[in-house]
């Protein structure tokens, strides 16, 4: 497995690679890697010759005040989980790499980050799809890997490839849970064992909303409600939204129709953690 740094290697290798008629896969993360990435490193794998990881915290998706100086690090566990996965890369640039002194250029997506996450981490999108873009220059995949986790990231994501005519693959990924339903997170990290208790409420309220509406409730405000319901009951989280929206759009869904996007947002203590699933109307 070849561990790069520089831009140029990475640029050099996805090139001769191309020659060689491989085709790329890129799963980009930050780091701090658990079975939810190392499940979209295995379909990586799995649709392409050659795969590649990245793993950078990337500063300009954090807000201020936000966890960028604290969030976990452990590069020398990642190595070894990507070694083991059979990844081909790993792409891990320094942060002057990618932001070198003078850089001022910005991928914008409009509308899809407005909402939800958008509403509360101003400027989260425009990093997030800014480093998105210079990896995708960089290892030049055909295909790239996303977790439905960060379900508006996904969708910004493809927004940006067919607004700038990417030729890239975005493949999106399940959620991965543990085995009592907490979704992921490289964030977990962060909880004690009782806000982990808590943090459990999370996906409870999605199941929840689910029988609501296989049960025939349609109208979004009472599905809503009943998560919030929920949620309220956690001790130490604070609710962030919960929402309901049309999954390919991100628009707002009063009543259920056919497949919509339950989203929501807490804080369990300081921690902030996202979750969802896509509600489907009972046959
Ligand atoms: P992160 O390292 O948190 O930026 O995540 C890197 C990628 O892994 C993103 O595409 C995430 O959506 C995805 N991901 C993170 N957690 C999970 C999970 N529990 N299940 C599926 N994908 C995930």
């Amino acid at each position: 497995m070849r561990i790069i740094e520089t831009v140029s290697e990475m640029q050099q290798l996805a090139h001769t690679w191309h020659q060689n008629q491989h085709r790329i896969a890129l799963v980009p993360t930050m780091g701090y890697l658990h079975e939810g990435h190392l499940a979209l490193m295995r379909k990586g794998v799995e649709l392409s010759d050659v795969a590649v990881v990245s793993i950078f915290v990337n500063p300009t998706q954090f807000g201020p005040g936000e966890d960028f100086e604290r969030y976990p690090r452990n590069s020398e566990r990642d190595l070894r989980l990507a070694q083991d996965l059979g990844m081909d890369a790993v792409f891990m640039p320094p942060s002057e790499t990618m932001y070198p002194t003078g850089y001022q250029t910005y991928v914008e997506v409009t509308e899809v980050t407005l909402p939800l996450c958008g509403q509360s981490r101003p400027g989260h999108f425009r990093g997030v799809t800014t480093v998105v873009a210079k990896l995708f220059h960089i290892v030049q995949p055909d295909v790239a890997v996303f977790g439905e986790k960060d379900f508006q990231q996904l969708v910004t994501i493809r927004r940006m490839v067919q607004d700038l005519n990417m030729n890239v693959a975005v493949v999106g990924h399940p959620i991965v849970r543990e085995a009592d339903g907490l979704a992921m997170s490289s964030r977990n990290a962060y909880l004690s064992d009782r806000q982990r208790q808590s943090a459990l409420g999370l996906n409870r309220s999605l199941k929840q909303a689910q029988e609501l509406v296989n049960s025939g409730e349609s109208r979004g405000e009472v599905i809503v409600q009943k998560v919030r319901n929920t949620l309220q009951r956690c001790e130490d989280l604070r609710l962030d939204y919960v929402e309901l929206r049309q999954p390919d759009t991100l628009e707002a869904v009063e009543r259920l129709q056919g497949p919509t996007l339950l989203a929501l947002a807490a804080y369990v203590g300081n921690t902030r953690l996202i979750d969802n699933c896509i509600l489907t109307l009972a046959v």
